[in-house]
């Protein structure tokens, strides 16, 4: 039985940031409070994602909601990992998981949000971005000249860029919202000495080696223009219908309870049912069953 009682009872909602406007990273914290045992974590975990597999099974079957679930952090954070963990019950078949990286030519000729629309789940499924079209007020408001390679029009290029973006942004998940799609989005919130400390990881074993990118090093140096963009970014688009959780993760298995509880509250949350079959199909059933009971075994027979 799990121990660290940490697990489970909504405790996410202390990261849920649903009303962005007084939204300060400060207020946030990179490690947890509670001090966890690893094990009974993993535990836990193990009766999360099944609670998940099951969650999603009716989802599925209801056909009505589908959840996307945005990742978005510094390197190394662990995104992959807690993607990886917190799904690693569900049917591949209702899942969908996208990643996104920089923009092709193609991606690039059309509007930000084009690349991620074409992806977005479908009805009864879970999505997942691992980055999204967050990207687009992260690292490009971090690094102008990526906005400059989309050749927009100069006079749609005003300070007010990054302002507009988050509205569009806003409205983009207005209507996702609306048409049945529920969007939770998390920031992995490491503190760069952990990210140091991770990086070293990847150069001493050799088994992470494949994971360093020396352009991660350079990136780092932008720590905080990357944190004072996050903060922008959430301040304009946490609201009820497309949260962000802000999730301590300097401490792996801390930060995949936090996130598969929060997914765990939404599904209960959804109130999902299998769909039931009126009394004329129920009746019908039994005599489909009679059928298959009386046929000749001999047809069947090569
Ligand atoms: P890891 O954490 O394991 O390194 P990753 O998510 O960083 O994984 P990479 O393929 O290393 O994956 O990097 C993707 C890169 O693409 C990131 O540097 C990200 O900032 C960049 N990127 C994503 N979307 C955009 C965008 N719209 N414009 C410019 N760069 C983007
Ligand atoms: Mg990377």
């Amino acid at each position: 039985m799990a121990k660290n009682n940490i697990g489970k009872n909504n405790f996410s909602k202390k990261y849920r940031v649903d009303d962005g406007g007084k939204f300060q990273l400060k207020d946030c914290k990179t490690a947890p409070d509670e001090k966890i045992n690893e094990n009974e974590a993993e535990a836990e975990l193990k009766e999360m994602v099944e609670e998940i597999s099951d969650l999603q099974n009716v989802l599925y079957a209801d056909n009505k909601w589908s959840l996307l679930l945005i990742f978005q952090a510094m390197d190394a954070a662990g995104k992959d990992s807690t993607i990886k963990n917190i799904l690693s019950g569900v049917n591949p078949q209702g899942c969908e998981v996208y990643a996104f990286g920089r923009p092709s030519v193609e991606e690039l000729g059309h509007d930000f949000l084009w690349r991620t629309s074409k992806c977005l789940p479908q009805r009864g499924n879970i999505g997942v971005f691992n980055r999204s079209y967050y990207e687009e007020t992260l690292v490009a408001r971090v690094h102008p000249e990526l906005l400059k390679a989309q050749n927009l029009p100069n006079n749609l290029v005003t300070e007010n860029i990054w302002e507009e973006r988050l509205d569009d942004i806003c409205a983009f998940e207005k209507h996702m919202a609306r048409n049945g799609t529920r969007i939770l989005k998390f920031f992995l919130y490491l503190s760069p000495e952990e990210q140091k400390a991770r990086f070293i990881e990847r150069i001493d074993n050799p088994k992470k080696n494949w994971k360093f990118d020396k352009n991660d090093l350079y990136e780092r140096t932008f720590w905080k223009k990357y944190m004072y963009a996050y903060e922008e970014t959430i301040r304009h688009t946490a609201c009820e219908h497309a949260p962000w959780y802000v999730i301590p993760a300097d401490n792996k298995a801390y930060a995949r309870l936090a996130v598969a509880d929060a997914v765990l509250s939404t599904l209960k949350d959804l109130d999902l049912q299998y769909p039931s079959l009126s009394n004329e199909i129920i009746v019908s059933l039994k005599s489909y069953k009679d059928i298959l009971d009386k046929e000749e075994r001999d047809i069947y027979k090569i």
